[in-house]
Order: structure tokens, then C-alpha cells, then sequence
């Protein structure tokens, strides 16, 4: 069964060939680390979380190189740390820390690589000169631009043609420029920026270089696959691609293009501009990893996903069910076993996760209802591996019910349980009885074991 993919740039569903299968790469450009990280944000990582383990189980773990970058050169980075008073390098590692962490919280993967734009200046520069020397970028006023009247292919993967560009007015007009759509790709430091040399003069990167040129030191030119949000098309992927093939002569980039939908407030979609974000580091005190991920994931990747606390509480209760059902095959052992074949056929059909997870229940059902011991095994073992690819149902089922309980509740029960324990010490039966009665009451099952009483809610 192949994997299909829908490729931004020849507009159509394609079947996934790597240019080398011991050496698939991917690349999806990851966060400016100045602020902690929206919600909105957190899709491109969780939707290509779901492309990386994918990738992992075709090819395997060690076949697959993903490089998510992060980007610590920034106006914004500089304006948070002027404001508060500390080094650059300071506002950028605590807040790529809180990333990572909460990344991890969503049960995100850790790409292969994440390079840093500071520990690639010498790529960048290098980038720049080829492009140079190829004769598509010209130094003007300690500036470099990249002349895209040089590049016939210019507009081709987000379908604008110059005029449009031009017209559209998502283009800086300045003095120096050729053309009004020519862009940066080295630019002087303003006063209190960093700053690195170069031939050109002392400055840094424009931010479309950083990309391509880290793509080029830690993958090679061209890549497999390369990723982000729809948002992104254009300018930041147009100039990469113009980057990445003028530097070499190459007629390829990147072999397939994937773009990730706007996540919406309302009608509105989430940015930090529009003041109407909910912040990652916040929702994972508020609701499992688990939950977030699954609500991320419960719209097509390229569809429009509306963000609500309805979605969360759906979540919520998605994962209670498909919990409920491990919990009570707990005693049930599963060798592992590859993701059954419908299972698979859904994510393979360009990451249609909706379809997953409509099969995730499909196979909680059949481990509900299997007749035999055998046929539970296996129940219990695809729905594992099927969760397994969408980096769900990873925690004890015991320990996901009981994460969920009001701490008041959980205290009252376990003074209950131990009042039942000490009114048996005492052969007291009538106090041991009511105190069983009002665990019922509370839907609570007491089990007793050798260790002592355990306890769940009744399913
Ligand atoms: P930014 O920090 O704006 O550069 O965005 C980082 C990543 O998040 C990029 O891949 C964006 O395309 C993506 N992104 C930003 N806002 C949203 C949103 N509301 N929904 C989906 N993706 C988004
Ligand atoms: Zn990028």
C-alpha cells in the first residue's frame, strides 16, 4: 500500500517515492523562539509528528532524517529582550525549553536535528555567495537581494505571478530594489542587533535564507519532503525554493510540498497579532498532552480546524472511551503486531487522521466484543499499534482515570478506604459495611488486594 501525499506545488495527491529510502529527509520550519508557542503553532509539529512516525515504520527509525529548525535571530527576540533587560541568547533558550517541553507534553517526537540559525551564519553566507555568483542576487546599499526577474520559476508553487505580488502589496518597496518583489537575503544590523560579517559588509540574514541554507548543511539539496503552515506558501517557501535551486542550478528543492490548515478562533484565525490565542503552555495545565493532540488531530491536516472547549471536552471523551476499553482488557496480553490494514490505508491516504481515529474505535469495538482469548489478544495488540502511530493511549489506563479525578474527590475516597480498613482491623462489619455502601454510592470499585485496597471509578 503506498503512501500518498498532497503536494503544494504540482497541486495533486502524489505516491511518496524518497529520493533514497535509507535516507529520507524532512524538514518543517519550526519556531521563532521569543514567546511561548500558540496552539495554532502546535499543529504544523503535531500534524508532521504523525508524517515522521509514518516515515519511521516504512523505512525505520534510523532511515528517517527530520530537521525542524529554530529560529533564534529575530526583530521579535530582539525587542523582548531589549524590553527586558537581558542577552538575546537568554529569552531564546527559555522559551525554546518551554517548546520542547511542551512538545513533549503533546507527545511530539523529537526531530532528528534542530539547528539553530546562530550555528549556521557561515551556511547562510555561503548560500548567499553561490547565489550570487550564479548571478540571481545583487549587493545594494549593504544589502543582498535576490533578483527574481533572474528566476523563471519564480511564483510557481504558490501560483502568483509577479504583478500579483506587486499588486497584492505583500512586498517592501525600497530604493535599492530591482524590482519591487526582490527580497532580502542580508541585511545591516540595526543599532543593539546582532551581527556577524561578511563580504557584503557586517549585518545578518533575512529570513527566508536561514531556511535554505540550513537545509543545505544538515540535509543536502534536495529534500524529500518539506512542511509548515499554509500561511507559509508564500513569501517564506516561493523564496526558498528560488534560494535553494539558484544557489546550485537544481531543478528540484524539495520533491513534495505539505502545508498545514489555519487553526481558527472563532471566524478569526489564532495569531499573536489578532490577540486571540490560547497558549500551549497553559492548555497542557489544563487538559492531558493526549487530549490537545488528539483535538489537533481530529481535523484533516489541510482543513481549517476550529478551536473550541467543546473540541477539548470531545476529546476528552473520545479517549475515555478507547482508555475505558484497554482498561478493562487489562489483564489481556498483546504481543506486538503491525497497525491493521484499514488502519493504515487511513493515515497513508494523505494523513487522513479523522479516518484513523474512526478506526481506533472500530478496533476498541472489536476488542469489546472478541469471543475468544485469541481473538482479544490480537484486538487489544492492533489498537495498540494503531494508537502507537498517532502517539495516543500511551499511559496506563488506571493512571489516565485517575489523572482526571478532582484531587478533593480522590482525597475523600482514599479516607474512605482507609476507615473501611481500619473498621475491619477492628472486626467492626457493620461500620466496614456502611463504609463499602457509600464507596457504591460513589461509583467507586474497592479492590483488595495483597498490597492493601486499590480503587477505580466503575466504568
Ligand atoms: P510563526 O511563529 O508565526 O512563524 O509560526 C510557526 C508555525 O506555526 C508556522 O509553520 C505557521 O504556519 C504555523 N501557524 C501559525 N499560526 C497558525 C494557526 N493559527 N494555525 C495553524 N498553523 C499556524
Ligand atoms: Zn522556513
Amino acid at each position: 500500500m503506498p503512501l500518498s501525499v498532497y503536494d503544494t506545488l504540482k497541486r495533486e495527491k502524489r505516491v511518496f517515492e524518497p529520493q533514497d529510502p535509507a535516507r529520507v529527509t524532512l524538514y518543517v520550519c519550526g519556531p521563532t523562539v521569543y514567546d511561548y508557542a500558540h496552539i495554532g503553532n502546535a499543529r504544523p509539529p503535531a500534524v508532521f509528528d504523525v508524517l515522521f512516525r509514518l516515515l519511521r515504520r516504512r523505512y525505520g527509525a534510523d532511515h528517517v532524517i527530520y530537521a525542524r529548525n529554530v529560529t533564534d535571530v529575530d526583530d521579535k527576540i530582539n525587542k523582548r529582550a531589549a524590553e527586558a533587560g537581558v542577552p538575546i541568547g537568554e529569552i531564546t533558550a527559555r522559551y525554546e525549553k518551554a517548546y520542547l517541553e511542551d512538545m513533549g507534553r503533546l507527545n511530539v517526537i523529537a526531530p532528528t536535528v534542530a539547528p539553530h540559525v546562530t550555528d549556521h551564519i557561515d551556511g547562510i553566507v555561503r548560500q548567499i555567495g553561490d547565489i550570487m555568483a550564479r548571478g540571481h542576487a545583487y549587493a545594494a546599499e549593504g544589502h543582498v537581494l535576490f533578483d527574481v526577474d533572474s528566476f523563471t520559476d519564480y511564483g510557481q508553487l504558490s501560483g502568483r505571478s509577479l504583478d500579483d505580488m506587486i499588486a497584492g502589496a505583500r512586498v517592501e518597496v525600497a530604493p535599492y530594489k530591482k524590482n519591487p518583489a526582490d527580497f532580502v537575503l542580508w541585511k545591516p544590523s540595526k543599532e543593539n542587533e546582532p551581527e556577524w560579517p561578511s563580504p557584503w559588509g557586517p549585518g545578518r540574514p533575512g529570513w527566508h535564507i536561514e531556511c535554505s541554507a540550513m537545509i543545505e548543511d544538515v540535509l543536502g539539496l534536495p529534500i524529500d519532503i518539506h512542511g509548515g503552515g499554509q500561511d507559509l506558501i508564500f513569501p517564506h517557501h516561493e523564496n526558498e525554493v528560488a534560494q535553494g535551486r539558484c544557489a546550485h542550478g537544481g531543478d528540484t528543492y524539495a520533491r513534495y510540498w505539505m502545508h498545514n490548515g489555519f487553526l481558527n478562533m472563532g471566524e478569526e484565525k489564532m495569531s499573536k497579532s489578532l490577540g486571540n490565542v490560547a497558549l500551549v503552555h497553559d492548555l497542557v495545565e489544563q487538559w492531558p498532552g493526549e487530549v490537545i493532540r488528539w483535538a489537533l488531530m481530529s481535523a484533516h491536516y489541510r482543513a481549517p480546524l476550529a478551536w473550541t472547549s467543546d473540541l477539548l471536552e470531545q476529546s476528552k471523551a473520545s479517549l475515555d472511551r478507547l482508555y475505558g476499553a484497554l482498561r478493562r482488557a487489562k489483564a489481556v496480553e498483546a504481543e506486538p503486531v503491525d497497525p491493521p490494514h484499514a488502519f493504515l490505508e487511513a493515515l497513508e491516504d494523505d494523513l487522513n487522521t479523522p479516518r484513523a481515529m474512526a478506526e481506533l474505535f472500530a478496533l476498541a469495538k472489536a476488542l469489546e466484543t472478541a469471543e475468544s482469548g485469541g481473538a482479544r489478544r490480537q484486538a487489544k495488540a492492533e489498537l495498540m499499534a494503531a494508537a502507537d502511530l498517532m502517539g495516543v493511549l500511551t499511559q496506563d489506563p488506571d493512571a489516565w482515570f485517575e489523572a482526571g479525578i478532582d484531587p478533593a474527590m480522590k482525597a475523600r475516597v482514599d479516607a474512605l478506604i482507609e476507615a473501611r480498613g481500619a473498621a475491619r482491623a477492628e472486626k467492626n462489619w457493620p461500620e466496614a459495611d456502611r463504609i463499602r455502601d457509600e464507596l457504591n454510592a460513589l461509583n467507586v470499585e474497592v479492590m483488595d488486594g495483597p498490597a492493601g485496597a486499590t480503587w477505580r471509578f466503575r466504568s
